[in-house]
């Protein structure tokens, strides 16, 4: 950690774990070889390749076969939606997706974009003012020609986490495929496919402590899938291009490490966090957590503030040593609001205020007491 200066900003992305990086390295050097070769080389790595797809397989309780590698959470998302409803569309000709207006850009601009360029149909579910979505809405919505329902599991904004297994058990007996977004959830909270009746699940190695630019589907076997990126025969010819041997590795590594003992980990997490909600909302008037006060990410801290800007915020506490976000990875110079907080019945005026603390491996209770304390000084400064 730079001296003087504090990340909490782990949701956005989390720096690599050096027994990680160790697994990954003899991927870039001595054992360089494409997994599709005939040669040792190419057995070599494609037996490193089979090997991570047993390791996650293992760690979501699913089968090897059934997990596709990817270059991020962002094309397993795009996989998992364009691939089914194209599928589906094709199939038996169903074109009506139900999602939720708190999703990632990643599966929200995916599922519009199917609606304005390929005629698919897309519905959004009501959520509460905590950003969760009620199974019973997702029972009444679903029709006949419910082609895919999409479900973030745990926001990444607010850090609310939504009832999937239930919501999985629902669709599964309505006979439609269920996609959930777990890129935050699968960093901190035991995942099991099985449990979950989930169909297809998306991960991303950077939010847990593996390396950017590497992610997985998970896709049941039997669901409806149709190939985004065509070319070689790689991963069943659901996502041509040769493999990134050392990244699938990481994935793997990082993978196998968060969830080994999530349950653990969260406790740590959440006593900090906790603390940390409790200051920022007595001592800091006018302020408000978003998202659900206990169904929530472990380390995840998310609010709003009366008469304050959101951006400038983030630059004073950035001054002060202290690197956090607005909730959404939008840079400065959008003053939009986040779509996410509108959902909630958040006024515009007040999601431009909003600010999301994400805590990880290096953070330490001295980190958080500093922190509330050059937050409200940030903020008395503001309002001046
Ligand atoms: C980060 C994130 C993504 C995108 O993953 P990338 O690997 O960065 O493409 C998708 N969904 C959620 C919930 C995320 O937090």
């Amino acid at each position: 950690m730079s001296q003087g200066r504090y990340y909490l900003d782990y949701a956005a992305t989390t720096p690599l774990d050096s027994k990680v990086l160790e697994k990954m390295f003899p991927f870039f050097t001595d054992q360089f070889g494409n997994p599709s070769s005939v040669h040792f080389w190419g057995q070599q790595a494609e037996n490193a390749v089979e090997l991570a797809r047993e390791e996650v397989a293992s760690c979501l309780n699913a089968e090897p076969a059934e997990i596709v590698f990817t270059g991020c959470g962002t094309e397993s998302d795009n996989l998992a939606l364009r691939g089914v409803a194209r599928a589906q569309r094709n199939l038996n000709g169903k074109t009506h997706l139900l999602t939720t207006p708190v999703e990632h850009h990643a599966v929200s601009h995916t599922a519009f974009d199917l609606a304005e360029r390929e005629g698919f149909e897309v519905e959004l579910l009501p959520v509460d003012s905590f950003g969760m979505v009620d199974p019973d809405e997702v029972a009444r919505r679903i029709r006949k020609d419910t082609a895919l329902v999409s479900v973030i599991y745990a926001n990444n904004e607010i850090g609310t986490i939504n009832p999937i297994a239930e919501i999985g058990r629902i669709c599964q007996e309505k006979g439609v495929p269920f996609h959930t977004d777990a890129v935050q959830a699968a960093a901190h909270l035991k995942m099991d496919v099985q449990r979950d009746n989930v169909d297809l699940l998306s991960i991303g190695a950077h939010k847990f402590y593996g390396p950017k630019g590497a992610g997985a589907l998970y896709i049941r076997k039997g669901t409806p899938v149709v190939a985004v990126q065509t070319g070689g025969k790689q991963e069943n010819y659901l996502r041509a291009g040769t493999h990134n041997v050392p990244y699938i590795v990481g994935l793997a590594e990082a993978l196998k490490i968060a969830q080994s003992n999530p349950e653990e980990r969260a406790h740590h997490y959440q006593s900090m966090r906790d603390a940390l909600i409790d200051t920022v909302l007595t001592r800091i008037p006018g302020s408000q957590l978003t998202g659900h006060p206990v169904m929530r990410l472990p380390n995840h801290a998310s609010f709003v503030f009366d008469r304050v800007d959101g951006n400038t915020l983030l630059m004073m506490l950035d001054v002060k040593g202290f690197a956090c976000s607005s909730g959404s990875a939008c840079k400065t110079g959008s003053p939009q609001p986040s779509e996410v907080l509108l959902a909630l019945g958040i006024p515009p005026q007040l999601a431009l205020s909003s600010l999301r603390v994400t805590l990880g491996r290096d953070t330490t209770p001295e980190v958080i007491t500093r922190f509330v304390e050059a937050l409200s000084d940030c903020i008395s400064q503001q309002r001046r």
